[in-house]
C-alpha cells in the first residue's frame, strides 16, 4: 500500500535506514564512546536476529515464560453502551509482568545473553521498565542495575521492592531534581564505562540507533498476532486501530501489523490537566523538532529549549519526547495523535472494569477513552485497542486520588 509517497510494502525494510533515521528523525546523537558501543549491538543485532536459533528461544520463551499468544476479547458490553461500533482489546495486560514491557526486555536480555554480556543496565522513572528488566535478567541470570531517582524510590516503593526480589541492584541517582531525567544520565554515564560487559535496555521505542528498531521489532509480535486473531475472530479487519503513547513502544508494537493496510491508526497521547506547557505530555501534539537523549525528534521544550517539565495522572506517559518513528508517521499522516485528559481517562478506567471485568493500567485507559469517543463519532464499525497493561499497579492511587466509583 503507498500512503504519500511512502511505499508500506517495504516499510520495514527502509526505515529506519541504516544510519537510524525515519526520514529527519532519529540518528545517534552520542559521544564517541558510546557510539562504538551502540555500533557494536547494532551489528550483534542484525546478525542474532537472523539466526534460527535466536528466533526459536525467543519464540520459545514467549509462549512458555511470557503466556504468548495474548488473546483478543470482544467488549460487548461495553459495545453496546456506545452504539453499534463494535470495541476490541488486544490483552497486554496478560502478558507477565501484566504489561507490554517485558516483551522487549526478553528480546534485550536474549541478546544480551548471545553477546556474552554479564549486566544489563537501564534508568526507570515509575518502575515498570525496571521491574520488567529485572524479571528478564533474572530469568537468563544476568546480573542487573536499574538507575531511579531518589524522590522516584520514595513514591515507587512497591516497584523498588519487586526489583529488589528479583535480585536487581537499585542504584539511587541523588542529583538535580532526582527523577527520571537525571536516572537516564546516571545510566548513559555507567554504561558508557562499562560497555564492554553490559547493554543497556532501553525502555521504550527512544535513545539513539539501534534501540527504536530494535523495541519496535521486538514488539511487533503484539500487531502481527493482534492482525492474525482479529481475521479470524471477526473475518475481517478492524476500521480503526487504537494506542496510547509515551515513548511509544506498545504502540508501536500494535501499529506495525496494520501500517501497510487500509486500517486508521490513531496515537493516544495525555493531554493531563490541560493545554498548557508543564500540564501534559501531549509532545506529538504540541511540540516541535529537537534532540534530547540521543535522539532526534518531536519534543516539548522549556523557554532555554531543554525539555520542558511534563505532566500524566499515567506515570507511564510522563516523557516529553516520543519515539523518532512516531514523529515520522505523524508528519507523513499515517497515523493520527490526539489527546484525551485526565478526566476522561479515569471515566473509561471506571467504564471498563464495571462494563467488562477488566481493571486497565491508567497508561491504557487513555487508549480506551479515546476509542469510546471515536465509537461514538464513527456509528459503525469496529475499533481495536491495544490495552498495553493492567491497573493493579495504580490501585493504591486510584483509590487515594478518586475513590471508588
Ligand atoms: C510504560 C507503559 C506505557 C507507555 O510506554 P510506551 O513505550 O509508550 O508503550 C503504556 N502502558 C503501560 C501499561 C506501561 O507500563
Amino acid at each position: 500500500m503507498e500512503y504519500n509517497g511512502i511505499n508500506f510494502d517495504t516499510y520495514f525494510k527502509n526505515y529506519p535506514d541504516e544510519n537510524g533515521f525515519f526520514g529527519k528523525y532519529g540518528g545517534a546523537y552520542i559521544t564517541e564512546d558510546l557510539k562504538k558501543a551502540m555500533e557494536e549491538i547494532t551489528e550483534a543485532y542484525f546478525t542474532i536476529c537472523k539466526s534460527s536459533k535466536f528466533i526459536s528461544e525467543l519464540r520459545r520463551i514467549r509462549r512458555d515464560f511470557q503466556g504468548r499468544p495474548t488473546p483478543i476479547s470482544h467488549l460487548e458490553r461495553l459495545s453496546e453502551s456506545l452504539g453499534n461500533v463494535q470495541l476490541y482489546v488486544k490483552r497486554e495486560d496478560l502478558n507477565h509482568t501484566g504489561a507490554h514491557k517485558l516483551n522487549h526486555c526478553m528480546g534485550e536480555a536474549l541478546l544480551a545473553k548471545y553477546m556474552g554480556k554479564k549486566k544489563v543496565i537501564a534508568e526507570t522513572g515509575a518502575g515498570q521498565h525496571g521491574v520488567a528488566l529485572a524479571t528478564a535478567a533474572a530469568y537468563f541470570g544476568l546480573e542487573c542495575d536499574i538507575y531511579m531517582g531518589t524522590v522516584d524510590i520514595a513514591k515507587q516503593a512497591p516497584n523498588v521492592a519487586r526489583m529488589k526480589i528479583l535480585g536487581a541492584n537499585v542504584v539511587e541517582v541523588k542529583e538535580g531534581l532526582q527523577t527520571l531525567k537525571e536516572a537516564v544520565d546516571a545510566a548513559f554515564a555507567a554504561y558508557a564505562r562499562d560497555y564492554k560487559d553490559s547493554i543497556y535496555c532501553i525502555g521504550s521505542v527512544l535513545g539513539p540507533h539501534p534501540f527504536p528498531m530494535m523495541v519496535r521489532d521486538f514488539q511487533s509480535v503484539v500487531g502481527i498476532e493482534a492482525r492474525e486473531q482479529f481475521m479470524d475472530m471477526t473475518g475481517e479487519l478492524p476500521d480503526a486501530v487504537v494506542a496510547c503513547v509515551g515513548g511509544g513502544s506498545n504502540a508501536m508494537g500494535m501499529f506495525s501489523g496494520f501500517l501497510n493496510d487500509p486500517v486508521d491508526i490513531y496515537g493516544v497521547e495525555p493531554l493531563g490537566r490541560g493545554e498548557k506547557l508543564g500540564d501534559h505530555a501531549a509532545s506529538l501534539k504540541y511540540g516541535t523538532e529537537g534532540i534530547m537523549h540521543g535522539f532526534n525528534s518531536i519534543m516539548l521544550k522549556d523557554e532555554n529549549g531543554e525539555p520542558a517539565p511534563v505532566y500524566s495522572v499515567a506515570s507511564g506517559l510522563d516523557y516529553p519526547s516520543s519515539g523518532p518513528e512516531h514523529a515520522f508517521l505523524h508528519d507523513l499522516g499515517r497515523v493520527k495523535y490526539d489527546v484525551v485528559s485526565d478526566d476522561e481517562t479515569i471515566d473509561a478506567f471506571f467504564t471498563l472494569s464495571r462494563l467488562e471485568g477488566i481493571i486497565p493500567a491508567i497508561e491504557s485507559s487513555h487508549a480506551v477513552a479515546y476509542a469510546m469517543k471515536l465509537a461514538k463519532e464513527m456509528g459503525k464499525g469496529s475499533i481495536l485497542i491495544n490495552l498495553s497493561g493492567r491497573g493493579d499497579k495504580d490501585m493504591d492511587y486510584i483509590i487515594e486520588k478518586y475513590g471508588i466509583r
